[in-house]
């Protein structure tokens, strides 16, 4: 089959979130099975794009309601991440140094899926399935199938994959012109809500509907942040498949971010190297467990809780374990970790942003990670911390329900948590304190999860099935 996956995001091109993760490394494995994988993304002003060396293997020109732009398309030369790589240069448009958060985002986005639809029809064959990767690109089943310029694109089948149903791309209906000319009784397939709503858009008019993990999509019928009853309509279409982790990325033994590897048989040196380093350079304790959170510090992901259960804890455990932060996002979330830092008796520390090699580092010197989410479509720190033996402390929701069982549980190897309070938050740390201790039982279970295999053979085979069907 040929596949084309069209997304905002792909690792080690453009990486916000676990978006660039699941399309930097599911084409991979799809092209590994013998199928022939592309990804088409926006042209950013990334390391990778100066880095690299590209060909020019198309040129158009189209429009945005009245405006009329040129748009290139260049491909990577070497196939240096295992699949064609394409990018879309649409000038002082998509060529900027961040992937989103522009005020002109709904142009930017609507434009590169116009210039995505308008090069496919320029193709002298049809491929077998394009698959569309979240709000941004969701747009495109519609145009192939309702753009009178596209008919004859309208039979190709369609997928569109939920990695987060909280951002849906919102636009009024004064910009449904810059949609090429459609058929204006299909208004229907573009509206949610009295707008026109890209997400729910995707989830009418593609062939097919997934979801990154089982949970997540039985939760979303209940809340998905307005289309809980869309989903619920369409759930014939829909079905969950979970994520994998790029394994070669992702390997405590060949990790590029690290000196320090280890193997199952060295963990227990190998982390304790790495936790020292990670101790030394943030002024912590290596005596004492060392506990994270690596993410966006938003509600979806209970990080406002963190500041809270960190000082609760502290208060009502005992300064007996580490706390160190890594992220950014919400402002108030922010600056209140950071004035924690005035109270760190060696035990506290935060870095505030975005560090690709700081976080697998500290994947791989942690002990536990905590993930208190509210919302987890999937969830991919869980199963990194996995791979590096480090034990996940969650709240029991979506993805995180899928991958970790409570070590209380039969065959468990986590600490799983009902609520996102502070309460039960604090109660997991206190958990996770107490395994700490008794250290032969947490070396027995930090063996057992370097056993687990959540790489992507297993979805990569479920996502070739969906396609067939
Ligand atoms: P999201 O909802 O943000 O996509 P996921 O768990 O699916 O959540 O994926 C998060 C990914 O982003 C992981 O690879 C995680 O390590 C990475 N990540 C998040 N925040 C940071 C940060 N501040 N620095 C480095 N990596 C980060």
């Amino acid at each position: 089959m040929e596949i084309i996956h069209v997304s905002a995001e792909c690792y080690p091109v453009a990486k916000a979130g676990g978006l660039g993760d699941v399309v930097g490394a599911l084409p991979k494995y799809q092209t590994e099975l013998g199928h022939i994988a592309k990804v088409v993304m926006p042209m950013y002003r990334t390391k990778f794009l100066y880095n690299n060396q590209w060909e020019t293997v198309h040129k158009g020109y189209t429009h945005l309601g009245n405006w009329w732009y040129h748009y290139t398309v260049i491909k990577e030369k070497t196939n240096k991440l295992g699949f064609d790589l394409y990018l879309v240069d649409i000038n002082g448009l998509l060529d900027r140094e961040k992937i989103y958060g522009y005020g002109d985002d709904t142009e930017r986005f609507t434009a590169f899926q116009v210039a995505v639809v308008d090069w496919l029809s320029a193709w002298k064959h049809h491929p077998d399935i394009v698959h569309v990767h979240d709000h941004h690109t969701a747009l495109i089943p519609f145009m192939l199938q309702h753009c009178y310029a596209y008919q004859h694109l309208a039979g190709i089948r369609t997928v569109l994959t939920i990695h987060n149903a909280q951002y849906q791309g919102w636009m009024g209906w004064d910009k449904s012109h810059y949609i090429p000319a459609w058929d204006s009784w299909k208004a229907g397939l573009l509206e949610w809500n009295k707008a026109i709503n890209p997400l729910a858009s995707g989830i009418k008019c593609a062939w097919k509907v997934t979801t990154v993990s089982p949970t997540y999509l039985a939760e979303m019928r209940q809340s998905a942040a307005g289309l809980e009853a869309l989903l619920e309509y369409e759930k014939g279409k829909c079905s969950g498949i979970l994520n994998g982790i790029d394994t070669t990325v992702w390997d405590p033994s060949t990790d590029i971010y690290f000196e320090h590897h280890y193997t199952p048989d060295t963990v227990e040196e190998g982390k304790q190297r790495n936790k020292e380093l990670l101790c030394e350079r943030f002024g912590l304790d290596p005596k004492k467990p060392l506990i994270t959170f690596i993410g966006r510090l938003v509600g979806e992901k209970g990080a406002d809780l963190l500041p809270q259960a960190i000082e609760d804890s502290f208060y009502y455990i005992g300064r007996k374990m580490n706390f160190l932060i890594l992220g950014s996002g919400f402002p108030a979330i922010e600056s209140r970790l950071l004035t924690m830092k005035g109270l760190s008796r060696g035990d506290y520390n935060v870095y505030i942003g975005y560090d690709e090699g700081l976080s697998h580092l500290i994947y791989a010197g942690a002990d536990f990670i905590m993930m208190p989410s509210r919302v987890e479509p999937c969830g991919l720190n869980q199963l990194y911390a996995l791979r590096y033996g480090t034990i996940p402390v969650v709240r029991n929701t979506g993805g995180l329900h899928d991958t970790v069982i409570d070590y209380g549980d039969k065959n468990g190897y986590g600490i799983r948590f009902n609520n996102a309070t502070v309460g039960d938050m604090t109660h997991g740390i206190w958990r996770a304190v107490e395994l700490y201790q008794q250290s032969e039982k947490r070396k027995d279970i930090r063996r057992r999860i370097l056993q687990l295999d959540f790489s992507w053979e297993a979805s990569v085979r479920s996502y070739l099935e969906l396609y067939a069907s």
